[in-house]
């Protein structure tokens, strides 16, 4: 729980400094802050990474590096994901994401390196869909609930266009509060 809200502290800290004031968040313009951003074709199975520059004279010391054969919406969440990453953990050495399912929370509490990657997705969650903005928009839209009830399919479908995240993504963040 504590480390939870510790990914949902810094994401907000994010948003707060780029004066984010609607969706759908510049991802690439936030993170360029921290790092340079390269887009590059990757295998299949490898959503990006966090690698440590270890030139002196660049400002950066990090470079995020994105699978660029990805859908937008993914290759949007792995630079969260890896910012997320780049500001929570403490990595001194490169680190791969390889297919990271989209998972909220640790089912293996002593396993550090699955706490990681929950806490580099919330991250990723609340920075592409700040609570804030998104709460705003399902009271708008009448979004109540989210099941197998397909009556709000389409108002899902729609802010997933609006949010530029996936469905998937969108879904899980939604049973979180409403
Ligand atoms: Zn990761």
């Amino acid at each position: 729980m504590r480390k939870a809200q510790r990914a949902v502290r810094e994401a907000r800290e994010v948003l707060s400094k780029a004066a984010v004031k609607r969706a759908p968040v510049d991802i690439y313009r936030i993170a360029e802050q921290y790092a340079d951003i390269i887009e590059e074709s990757m295998p299949d199975d490898i959503s990006g990474m966090l690698i440590p520059l270890e030139d002196p004279h660049r400002e950066k010391k990090w470079a995020i590096i994105v699978n660029k054969t990805h859908s937008e919406v993914r290759r949007r969440f792995t630079a969260a994901h890896e910012l997320g990453h780049l500001l929570l953990h403490d990595y001194r050495t490169p680190h791969a994401d390889t297919g990271f399912k989209i998972r909220f929370r640790a089912n293996r509490e002593y396993d550090a390196s699955v706490a990681e990657e929950v806490e580099a997705n919330q991250f990723a969650a609340e920075v592409l869909m700040p609570s804030h903005l998104l709460m705003k928009r399902t009271s708008e839209l009448d979004i109540e609930y989210v099941d197998a009830d397909k009556s709000h399919e389409r108002a899902i479908d729609a802010l997933a266009r609006e949010f530029k995240v996936s469905k998937q993504a969108l879904q899980i963040r939604l049973t979180e509060f409403i």
